[in-house]
C-alpha cells in the first residue's frame, strides 16, 4: 500500500468522460423485480455502450475495487462482478 496521499478528485475524474453520463440511469440499473429477457436485453444495451466508452478500464477497476453491488459498471453486470469476486476470494483462501 502506498503512503502517498492521492487527491480524492482525481479518483473520480474519469466519470466525467463516461458515455453513460448523458444516458438514462435505468439502462444501467435494473428496476425492482426485473428478470429474464428484459433484464438481459437492458444489460446487453448497457454493456454495448460501455464497450464504446473511453473510461471502461477505470470504471471497471473502480467497480471491482469498491465492490459496487448494483448496476452495470465497466461492461460488467452484477452477476459478472460477483463471479470475479468469488474467484478472487477463492484464490486468496486457496493459494495452491
Ligand atoms: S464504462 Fe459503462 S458504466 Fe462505466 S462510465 Fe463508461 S458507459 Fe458508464
Amino acid at each position: 500500500m502506498s503512503a502517498e496521499p492521492v487527491p480524492v478528485a482525481s479518483l473520480w475524474e474519469w466519470q466525467h468522460e463516461g458515455l453513460c453520463r448523458e444516458s438514462n440511469p435505468e439502462m444501467f440499473f435494473h428496476p425492482e423485480g426485473e428478470r429474464g429477457p428484459s433484464r438481459r436485453w437492458r444489460d446487453e444495451r448497457a454493456i454495448a455502450m460501455c464497450e464504446q466508452c473511453p473510461v471502461l478500464v477505470q470504471c471497471r477497476e473502480h467497480a471491482l475495487t469498491v465492490r459496487e453491488p448494483y448496476g452495470v459498471w465497466g461492461g460488467l453486470t452484477e452477476q459478472m462482478r460477483e463471479q470475479i469476486w468469488a474467484e478472487q476470494d477463492n484464490a486468496l483462501s486457496d493459494p495452491a
